[in-house]
């Protein structure tokens, strides 16, 4: 198990280094795993001129699956665009294939509280989005911004989908849905957009490959509606780039902690980008405060997805589950009367539990 590991910028060090701790104890315990470090972001730019310098592109192309950190800082911030540390992100994505992106939105019993909504609203939520990750008005060219006929003005982006596109990620969201609670509903604007329309006539026609799960279909502005009425209807969500970018920050923000987020960017071959979903926190940097729990649960999803060992994603989901029992916080999901602690000591925490 080959892993390329780019801790980033900003907190992305200090939590990637609690996720390593985990990965020692699963190797030590027997799983043939092999670390490669190499920078991305900032951190790239700072050591080779570039935000996804060769040596990482080589790196994350040979390994087996790639752990990642955060990228961005302010110090970056007036950058040309091409040297920007998000534009590390986006050539990883693609370089890698990276079409399809997972992010669960789970409620721990232990964390209720931390959500917005009522407890009874979200208490129970477990529900996973799947976004497509490398197509739709992101990618779509024609693009920019023109000057009309009568001298006005005008900004354009093209939305396309094209059939192999829908259908590959398609296959991703049922094959997850088989795994978990067997509900897909896939999400679009079919009732004005024609890529959309597309989209649903793709989607149902692999559904039929897939009848043991219950497949619906809504439109956006009702499933972000939806998502905070009554959010505990989904299981998995199916939706585009655009779609899938909104509804997923929407989704997170039910679990009201961040610091709690994994994510995993697949390719056809269920090779693997796994990353928190939050960014590089550059305001709590380096003092030892972040929640490292979103990157620890990012190689469960690694476990899951790219090795195909559910045992050992339980295992390590159940360590922080335990931990969360235990009372332990850091700062970010802290109540009063539980115990407070760093980001490095929520790290040796989770590894005592493993
Ligand atoms: P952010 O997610 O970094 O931070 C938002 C807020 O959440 C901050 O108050 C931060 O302190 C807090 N927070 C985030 N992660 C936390 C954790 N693990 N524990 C405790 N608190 C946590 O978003 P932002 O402030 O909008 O962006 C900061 C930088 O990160 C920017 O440069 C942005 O471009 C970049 N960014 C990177 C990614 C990524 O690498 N995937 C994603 C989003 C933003």
């Amino acid at each position: 198990m080959k892993i390329a590991v780019l801790p980033g910028d900003g907190i992305g060090p200090e939590i990637v280094a609690q996720a390593a701790k985990v990965l020692e104890v699963l190797r030590s315990d027997g799983l043939k795993i092999e670390l490669e470090y190499a920078t991305i972001g900032g951190a790239g730019y700072d050591a080779a001129g570039d935000p996804f310098p060769p040596a990482t592109e080589k790196l994350s192309k040979e390994a087996d699956a790639v752990l990642l950190g955060a990228v961005g800082g302010y110090q970056y911030d007036t950058l040309p665009r091409p040297m920007r540390p998000e534009q590390g992100l986006l050539r990883i994505r693609k370089g890698l294939g990276l079409f399809a992106n997972l992010r669960p939105a789970m409620v721990y019993p232990e964390l209720v509280n931390a959500s917005t909504l009522r407890a009874d609203i979200v208490s129970g939520l477990d529900i996973l989005i799947v976004r497509e990750l490398t197509g739709d008005v992101y990618f779509g060219q024609p693009r920019g911004i023109r000057t009309l006929e009568n001298g006005e003005r005008q900004g354009f982006d093209t939305m396309h989908y094209s059939e192999s596109e829908v259908r590959r990620v398609a296959h991703v969201g049922y094959q997850i849905a088989m795994k978990r609670g067997r509900k897909l509903c896939s999400v679009d604007k079919a009732n004005v957009l024609d890529t959309s329309m597309f989209w649903r006539e793709i989607v149902s026609e692999v559904a039929k490959e897939y009848p043991q799960v219950e497949t619906s279909h809504m439109y956006v502005d009702n499933a972000a509606m939806q998502l905070v009425r009554a959010p505990k209807q989904f299981d998995v969500v199916l939706t585009g780039n655009l779609f899938g970018d909104i509804l997923s920050d929407e989704a997170s923000m039910l679990t009201g902690s961040i610091g709690m987020l994994p994510s995993a960017s697949l390719d056809s071959n269920n090779k693997g980008l796994y990353e928190p979903c939050h960014g590089s926190a550059p305001d709590i940097a380096g003092k030892d405060i972040a929640n490292p729990l979103a990157t620890i649960l990012s190689v469960a999803m690694m476990m899951q997805y790219t090795f195909n060992l559910p045992d050992v994603a339980n295992r390590i989901e159940g360590a922080v589950h335990k931990v969360l029992q235990q009372g332990i916080r850091t700062g970010d999901i802290y109540e009063s009367g539980m115990r407070r602690v760093g980001c490095a000591a929520m790290g040796d925490a989770v590894v005592a539990a493993l």
